[in-house]
């Protein structure tokens, strides 16, 4: 039997590299459906969920800015990337059967809806699925202050984060063997130590509003039903 969900509404934090399976650029079609099948299965439980996509797959306002762009014009363009990954995973949502809605923070009213705080709450109250695209919407910033901001709007209980690795760690356990895991923190153990979970503008955030971040792997298949069921491995930060 399947246990009680712990929470009501959770936003979830995919990077854009979640996307990309083993390629080093862009859409992996596959891995696009897996991430769809997460989702549909923690949806199936009857929790509201909502998403923030990143963009880095396909490009990052620093790696523009490095080359010689203006950040505010590079930032643009990598807000057009995260759209560009919120519409294939809304398609592939609904390939799956699940409802659901694009909204964009820069409105591009023949693509998605634009971003409207009562209408996603509305989607997500009938049972839709909500992925916000563009980010804030605004230049220098990140897809994950975007994340903890509409957590922010949507009352979300949880903010997951679905990155590579299960949980968080002292140093990057790929590169560190022996790098320490952290089944628990704090908001300001993360802010004082400088751990990479989310950057400070987003921890912040969340802390003010009091959302609990559970960081997991989004690479292990089932995983995000797991973690919000409580079970699994995933460090939260309260
Ligand atoms: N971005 C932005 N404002 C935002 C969110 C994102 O300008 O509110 C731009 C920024 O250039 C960033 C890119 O969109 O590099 C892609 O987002 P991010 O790097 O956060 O994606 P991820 O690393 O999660 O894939």
């Amino acid at each position: 039997m399947m246990d009680k969900p712990r929470y009501r509404r959770v936003l979830l934090k995919i990077s854009g590299e979640a996307l990309m399976g083993s390629r080093d650029y862009g859409l992996d079609a596959a891995t696009v459906d897996r991430v769809a099948a997460d989702v549909r299965s923690v949806h199936a439980m009857g929790i509201e969920v909502c998403l923030v996509i990143g963009g880095g797959n396909i490009f990052r306002g620093l790696s523009g800015a490095s080359q010689g762009m203006e950040r505010a014009t590079a930032d643009h363009m990598g807000m057009l990337a995260t759209v560009i990954n919120s519409l294939a995973v809304q398609n592939a949502l609904e390939k799956a059967g699940v409802p659901v809605r694009v909204q964009s923070a820069i409105p591009m009213s023949s693509v998605c809806e634009p971003y409207i705080r009562r209408r996603a709450v509305r989607h997500m109250e009938k049972g839709r699925v909500v992925i916000f695209g563009a980010g804030t919407g605004n230049p220098f910033f990140t897809t994950d202050t975007a994340a903890a901001l509409r957590a922010s709007e949507m009352q979300v209980d949880a903010l997951l984060k679905g990155t590579k690795v299960d949980g968080v760690y002292d140093a990057d356990p790929v590169k560190v063997p022996d790098a320490k895991r952290y089944d628990r923190l704090s908001y300001m153990d993360v802010l004082s130590h400088d751990l990479a979970v989310m950057d400070h503008a987003a921890i912040s955030l969340a802390r003010e509003n009091g959302i609990p971040i559970l960081v997991f792997s989004i690479a292990q298949p089932g995983t995000f039903a797991e973690v919000v069921q409580g079970h699994g491995r995933f460090t939260i930060v309260t």
